[in-house]
């Protein structure tokens, strides 16, 4: 067999400097390949669904942004409208005409977000919908599942306390036990164990917030009846139930996992997509609840950069052309053929491995066990998976950088992108079985 290796000169000597002035050398923890070792690439530039780095290298990307690139790089309806805003002006901290634009967008794809508010990532969305919802009910307590990710808030970085049912403990230190005492973390897919929950706290719980399809350990999804059964709990404990879309939205379904499955929350955090590649969230929901919101409520939130008109503009031509052209079923499809496709292979090699996707998202799980939360997905062979990472990218494929995160397929993976994919997979499969 070939062998081989990709130059990353430049990329190295880059990660050397860029250690010496941020921590890691990184702006977002995850980039700096610690959950696969070696030096994370330098990205140069990219052009749909190719990017290059420092060194000249050219790979097929299948982490696009971490989720908000579903046209591709460098999409040129994308990049002019943002040109476009750029010459009228980058930011006035005033109304402009865009985020009516985009809201009303946001609409069409999500019919119960009456009112909305646009803020500046996924983090600041799930943040804002917490406090709305407290300040809704009165109430100060929310629960959220082990292995969804909401962003990083102080209220979120929490997980199970040892009994499911106790109070979390903070998985990050410089979060006051103060703050994580109102956070109940519990199993994914548990019905059972959030019955107890709202037992155990009564008229306390604020919220239920999820990841309608988990895609931040990997992609998992909710069983049969899971979302339904979250959804009466909430109605008949007064409690709001908060979808946080902000990676699976416009990517599992074209009008998200609400539409998907049927079940609609009562507050809706968005992100990524909706920002095509600028920093853009927002959390949306009915108007009674929306209205709590300042200038019109007391519950106070604001941004000096919010509605962004260049991250605006790059939004509404994203998601004007998820409307009226063929950008994701074509996503999708280069998805389903890749998946399919890995699923063939695994099979010739007898790997004990798993492919799962929906819509434009999928995981290649490194074990056997039945994926249905956080303990399952932690079987994976953590070894294996780094050895395939890069197998995957010397043949020029880049996934993303740990074990526990989707890849993203895009309108602009063609067939010969996912046939070369497809080839380098059959290789590092055979080459991590040795
Ligand atoms: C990425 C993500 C966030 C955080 O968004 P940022 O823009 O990184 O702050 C929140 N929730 C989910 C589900 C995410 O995937």
């Amino acid at each position: 067999m070939k062998k081989y290796t990709i130059k990353t000169i430049r990329s190295q000597a880059l990660f050397q400097k860029a250690q010496r002035l941020m921590p890691g050398g990184v702006n977002s923890p995850v980039r700096a390949f610690r959950g696969v070792g070696g030096t994370p690439l330098f990205v140069r530039r990219a052009k749909g669904s190719h990017l290059w780095d420092e060194d000249g290298n050219r790979y097929i990307d299948y982490v696009l942004s971490w989720g908000p690139l579903i046209l591709g790089h460098t999409d040129k309806d994308v990049v002019h409208a943002v040109q476009e805003a750029a010459m009228d002006g980058l930011s006035f901290g005033a109304p402009t005409i865009r985020e009516i634009q985009l809201a009303e967008l946001v609409q069409h794809f999500y019919p119960f977000a009456e009112k909305m508010r646009f803020v500046n990532s996924g983090t600041e969305a799930a943040m804002s919908a917490i406090r709305l919802a407290r300040g809704f009910t009165q109430r100060n307590k929310i629960v959220k599942f082990d292995g969804c990710y909401h962003g990083h808030a102080d209220a979120f970085l929490v997980s199970a306390g040892s009994g499911h049912l106790t109070l979390g403990i903070s998985d990050s230190a410089g979060v006051p036990e103060d703050i994580t005492k109102n956070t109940i973390s519990i199993p994914w897919n548990d019905l059972p164990t959030l019955k107890e929950v709202f037992q155990q706290n009564k008229k306390q719980i604020a919220a239920v917030i999820l990841e309608p399809v988990c895609g931040n350990m990997g992609l998992v999804f909710p069983e049969d009846g899971f979302l339904e059964g979250v959804r009466a709990l909430c109605s008949k404990h007064g409690t709001l139930l908060i979808f946080d879309e902000v990676l699976c939205g416009f990517r599992v379904h074209l009008k998200g996992a609400a539409a998907l499955y049927g079940v609609t929350p009562d507050i809706l955090c968005l992100g990524k997509v909706i920002g095509g590649g600028l920093p853009v969230g927002a959390y949306a929901g009915k108007k009674e609840i929306m209205d709590c919101i300042a200038p019109l409520g007391n519950v106070y939130q604001a941004g000096t950069l919010s509605g962004n008109p260049l991250a605006m503009a790059a939004g509404i031509a994203t998601l004007q052309k998820l409307k009226t052209t063929d950008a994701f079923p074509r996503a999708a499809k280069a998805c389903e053929v890749l998946a399919s496709g890995i699923c063939e292979n695994l099979k010739k090699s007898k790997l004990p491995f798993q492919i799962l996707h929906q819509g434009t998202l999928f995981t290649l799980h490194f074990t056997s066990q039945k994926i249905r939360d956080l303990l399952s997905v932690k079987t994976s062979n953590i070894t294996l998976f780094k050895h395939y990472f890069h197998a995957m990218l010397t043949r020029g494929i880049a996934l993303p950088p740990s074990a526990f995160e989707v890849g993203f397929t895009s309108s602009t993976h063609e067939n010969k992108d996912i046939e070369k994919t497809l080839r380098a997979n059959l290789e590092a499969l055979s080459e991590v079985k040795k």
